[in-house]
């Protein structure tokens, strides 16, 4: 760097919008819900490159916490993890094993989830032209008619026990609908069924439970959780609110302060007149970086640890703040609005949008400087 472009020390950087992502909270997260799984293991969900958080830097901390077995959405996904986590974990694919896919999962060593009769047929014929056994999860269908083997798969599947007998099953597995509303009858339905499905595959072990799974006591736990969302810091179930370590935190620098008029509009539409003059501040953060659009004049950001809500519509790149009332040095330019963060978490943000914690953690947008608080190195 020449002198020229060496920054001044005397003018303090502008601070740019960062989104910090605490590892530890992550594996205090892992621990907790190890706890509520146990006896049964617990696995970690870092598809969607955990939920948005960054899957290499999620997976590497879970590792050394001791997690083994890790599931992704896509093949792409484990492509991308698997060199990373290394030998001596496992790593799920969810989606399936589609058509053409089977020689490149097989070479990764990742582990399909058989979802249907056909994927099995094709993973089991790779094994046999390679003459040797295939591990494999084989999901089936309990009740949410989403991916998994129908019970006519289930049939004719044992009905060919070559197939089976080529491969090495992991895991027999299903997946809740209603887990997060406990009082759901569905959910003991489900568990019935998978119970009755698992008993005509008795070598393999079983897994059911997501996050708020684990929370649906000793019938929904079977021989493996799987944890997504309150790892990532979400309430796993309802009235669960505030177990779970806060894992994001989200601040973004004031740009401009003006004051406006009784009466004036702002924004696209020129929405969310008010009969008072206002102090509003705009932010660089808007939907295209993951803010939901549906939070113009309903969201709130918060300066100081004070309420702030947002006035007008949301832009592609930016949004607004009423600041009226604030004292002027803490929103000036460069003052942060925290957006998410010990007043205001991915649920809050969730509910004001009308939407899940899991939509909003995965749509955080990609301008933001990302942080890590990191782990401290393992000891030896
Ligand atoms: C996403 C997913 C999970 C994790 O769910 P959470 O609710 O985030 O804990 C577990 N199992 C399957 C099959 C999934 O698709």
């Amino acid at each position: 760097m020449s002198a020229a472009e060496r920054p001044d020390p005397a003018v303090p950087a502008f601070p740019a919008a960062t989104l910090t992502v605490d590892l530890p909270a992550i594996v205090a997260n892992f621990a907790l819900l190890a706890k509520r799984a146990a006896p049964a293991p617990l696995a970690a969900v870092v598809k969607a490159d955990a939920y948005g958080l960054g899957a290499v830097p999620v997976a590497l901390a879970l590792k050394q916490a001791g997690c083994t077995c890790f599931f992704v959405a896509e093949l792409s996904e484990a492509i991308t993890l698997l060199p990373h986590i290394g030998a001596g974990c496992d790593l799920y694919v969810l989606n399936g094993l589609r058509p053409g896919a089977e020689e490149a999962c097989a070479d990764l060593g990742a582990v399909p989830v058989l979802n249907a009769l056909d994927q099995a047929e094709r993973w089991s014929a790779l094994a046999g032209d390679r003459g040797t056994r295939l591990p494999a999860a084989i999901q089936v269908d309990s009740g949410m008619s989403r991916l998994g083997m129908t019970s006519e798969d289930v049939d004719a599947l044992l009905d060919r026990p070559e197939i089976l007998g080529r491969l090495r099953p992991l895991l027999l597995m299903s997946h809740f609908a209603c887990a997060d509303d406990p009082a759901a009858a569905t959910n003991g339905q489900q568990i019935a069924r998978f119970r009755a499905i698992s008993a005509r595959f008795p070598a393999m072990a079983r897994s059911l439970a997501n996050s708020a799974g684990i929370f649906l006591g000793d019938e929904a736990r079977f021989d493996l959780a799987r944890a997504g969302i309150a790892l990532y810091g979400g309430t796993p179930q309802e009235g669960r609110d505030g177990e779970m370590a806060r894992v994001v935190d989200l601040r973004v620098p004031i740009i401009q302060v003006r004051e406006l008029p009784a009466g004036a509009g702002l924004g696209y539409g020129l929405t969310g007149a008010a009969e008072r003059a206002r102090r509003i501040a705009t932010v660089a953060t808007g939907y295209a970086d993951g803010w939901p659009r549906r939070l113009g004049n309903v969201g709130s950001g918060f300066v100081g640890g004070v309420r702030v809500p947002i006035v007008g519509r949301i832009s592609m790149d930016s949004m607004m703040f009423d600041v009226t009332g604030l004292p002027d040095t803490a929103v000036a330019p460069g003052a942060m609005v925290e957006l998410l963060g010990p007043n205001q978490g991915i649920d809050d943000v969730a509910r004001d949008a009308e939407t899940i914690a899991y939509e909003i953690l995965t749509q955080l947008g990609r301008r933001y400087v990302r942080r890590y608080i990191t782990l401290p190195p393992p000891a030896g």
